[in-house]
């Protein structure tokens, strides 16, 4: 272990949105020995996490996995499908749409870039009258970040859609569920997704280090002509050798070994309990926020995220500043702002392994920090916390009976 620290006492609470706290048990999974990728016992943990994965994504068609950070899985959602000088719209809900949109640009894509406020999800009306303009069918593909990290706001890929369906056009829709998958309900049948775009580190619960693509048939047809380079990323090679559980190449046999943890949790608990859970964790956290009588950064209540809450701190006052003070004295993390909204927010990451108490733990800690710090506020943000968490638990406790 590299001693960035000295010890502290108790477990560091790591509430930034994402990297997500590993859980023990997928710890444990691990932590076994590597095995031979060729090997007979690795095709059945090749077919299982695949077929786990699918439950996930909600898809009967093809997911890869790549050894990779998510920004990877970018890269080949683009370069599987399009080809140079292809036009694609995009839309800057954020930090993460942005370093999307830059990406397709130096990989030779011509980008139309839908202006944001950082503080608003996709407009789909726009995107519809957008594609329905463009008669001749130069838009080969809409991308669209479905939990936008930097902001906390969250798009509505069904609405997407439908406006894509209305304005009768063929571009490939292609969604980033990196901060969403495992904690928000995401379909990619069902909303007519050609590539969903995911990562470990955030709500599937393990350390950064695998990148997902769910691939529709369209997408897969697409791939056929698609002329960007590729060649790590190539879905092709991939596809080939997937369904005996094998990859082309080395894969993360220990992260696959968690990544089959974490899935068995998923399913345990009911991937419809843990969506409901990450959205009274959301909940309660705004609940707090205003409480405190600080503005969440999102404008939009239908477009709140359940994965993180992203809190303006008041002017002539440093974001920064206070999570150093709250890392200071409470050993927790919290997620910094992001370019333009360097020093100006800090973000509450609610998803992946946690319960009502270490949301507690994590408001306790922030409004401590604020009291610290001497960031002009209310007290009773835990409190309103607490009552929310207790009531909605009980009425969930009646419904059930
Ligand atoms: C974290 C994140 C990324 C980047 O993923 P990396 O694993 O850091 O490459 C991209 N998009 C969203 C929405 C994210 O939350």
């Amino acid at each position: 272990m590299i001693p960035l620290h000295s010890h502290s006492s108790g477990r560091h609470f790591l509430q930034i949105p994402g990297p997500t706290n590993v859980p023990d048990r997928v710890l444990r999974a691990i932590d076994n020995v590597t095995i031979d990728h060729r090997g007979p016992e690795f095709g059945v943990l090749g077919k299982a996490v695949l077929a786990g994965m699918k439950k996930v994504f909600k898809t009967k068609a093809d997911v890869v996995i790549y050894p990779a950070s998510g920004t990877g899985a970018w890269e080949a959602a683009l370069v599987n499908t399009l080809s140079p000088d292809d036009l694609v719209l995009m839309v800057e809900t954020g930090h993460f749409a942005t370093l999307w949109k830059r990406m397709a640009s130096k990989l030779g894509l011509k980008v139309e870039f839908l202006a944001g406020d950082w503080r608003h999800g996709i407009d789909s009306a726009q995107i519809g009258a957008r594609l329905k303009a463009d008669k001749d069918h130069q838009i080969k593909a809409v991308c669209a970040v479905h939990n936008e990290t930097a902001t906390g706001v969250t798009s509505n890929i069904a609405a997407l859609r439908k406006a894509i369906d209305s304005s009768g056009h063929p571009a490939l829709l292609m969604v980033d569920t990196i901060s969403s998958l495992g904690s928000m309900d995401y379909r990619h049948d069902e909303w007519g997704v050609d590539v969903t775009v995911a990562g470990s580190q955030k709500g599937l619960m393990l350390p950064p280090g695998l990148a997902f693509n769910a691939i529709s048939a369209k997408a897969l047809a697409a791939s056929e002509t698609a002329a960007l380079q590729r060649s790590y990323w190539d879905w092709k090679e991939m596809l080939a050798i997937n369904p005996s559980g094998y990859f082309p190449y080395t894969p993360a046999t220990n992260l696959l070994y968690g990544l089959h943890e974490a899935l068995e949790m998923l399913f345990a608990e009911g991937l419809d309990k843990v969506f409901v859970r990450h959205y009274r964790f959301g909940e309660a956290t705004r609940r707090a926020v205003r409480a405190w009588g600080l503005e969440i950064l999102c404008l939009n209540p239908d477009e709140y995220s359940s994965a993180l809450t992203a809190v303006v701190v008041p002017d002539g006052h440093s974001a920064d500043a206070f999570r150093k003070t709250v890392l200071h004295h409470f050993n927790m993390s919290l997620g910094q702002g992001l370019s333009k909204l360097s020093d100006k927010v800090f973000r509450i990451g609610h998803l992946g392994d946690l319960n009502e108490l270490t949301l507690c733990g994590t408001l306790a800690g922030v409004e401590m920090g604020l009291e610290i710090s001497g960031i002009p506020h209310k007290k009773g943000g835990v409190q309103a916390a607490m009552d929310y968490l207790s009531e909605s638990s009980m009425a969930a406790l009646t419904r059930a009976a």
